[in-house]
């Protein structure tokens, strides 16, 4: 079986974060390893505290993974802090998985914040240039490059200014826009592709996280990335429709 990684963060309400990211995995069919960066207090209304994980136990989880498995694809999700984020790249840089997506994290739809303001920095300029895929929906595009995105010429715009910053292409998720259709753009060496679905009605908890988990398991069992986006946006969309509320919260989490 395949081998996928996340480095990413812990719901505790089990829809976003290691735990979507697992399920996803085993749901598309590889084996998943998981390195925790932050642990979150969390369920289906707020997030409570945040716990980043310390250094050193990043790297010996990093270390006990990379020593054992045959890792084809790794992801990285919430990393919360500066310090791990220069951490979790550096290592990215020296154990140079096959392929790497970054999902770039910064604050969860109920409001918190999962990536400290001083780590923007890091994410841009240290991680992903590393990257072969990004996944920013539109709040985080716009807070990676300064600039509001509200229409198409927007996104081919910010498009093109995400792919400067060195990553070898970027999926921009639609879903935070306005309209009945959601349109995810793929912008890559060879132009942009348009991926389209019905919106749904209602708010889905975990669904950047399952996107990106994913695609990283369809990269990691060989498929090519425009091929890898496009059945990840199926995926999700799918497991959106069936999905379901857990909590006394408003939100729906993934059936996968
Ligand atoms: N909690 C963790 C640990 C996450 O990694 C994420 C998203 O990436 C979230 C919460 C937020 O999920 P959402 O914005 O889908 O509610």
């Amino acid at each position: 079986m395949p081998t996928a990684l996340t480095i990413a963060g812990s719901d505790s309400g089990g829809g976003a974060g290691i735990q979507a990211d697992l399920k996803t995995f085993h749901a598309r069919g590889v084996h998943g390893l998981s390195v925790i960066a932050a642990i979150t207090s969390q369920n289906t209304r707020e997030v409570t505290a945040v716990h980043p994980v310390p250094l050193t136990h990043i790297r010996s989880q990093l270390a006990a993974v990379f020593d054992d498995f045959p890792v084809a694809a790794v992801k990285t999700g919430m990393l919360g802090s500066a310090a791990i984020t220069h951490l979790v790249a550096r290592e990215m840089r020296t154990r140079k998985p096959a392929w790497l997506v970054v999902d770039p994290v910064m604050i969860a739809t109920s409001g918190g914040r999962l990536l400290a303001a001083d780590a923007v920095d890091a994410m841009v300029h240290e991680l992903m240039p590393l990257a072969d895929i990004i996944t920013p929906n539109v709040p985080e595009a716009e807070a990676l490059l300064g600039e509001p995105i509200r229409n198409a010429k927007d996104f081919d715009r910010a498009g093109a200014a995400l792919l400067e910053l060195g990553c070898r292409a970027v999926l921009l998720k639609g879903g935070h826009a306005e309209g009945r259709v959601v349109v995810d753009r793929f912008y890559d060496e060879r132009g942009m592709l348009e991926l389209r679905h019905p919106r749904l009605k209602l708010e889905g908890h975990g669904t950047g996280c399952t996107l990106a988990a994913a695609i990283t398991a369809e990269l990691a069992k060989g498929q090519a990335p425009r091929t890898a986006v496009r059945r990840a946006v199926a995926y999700v969309h799918r497991a959106l429709v069936r999905s379901y509320r857990p909590g006394s919260g408003s939100v729906h989490v993934l059936r996968h």
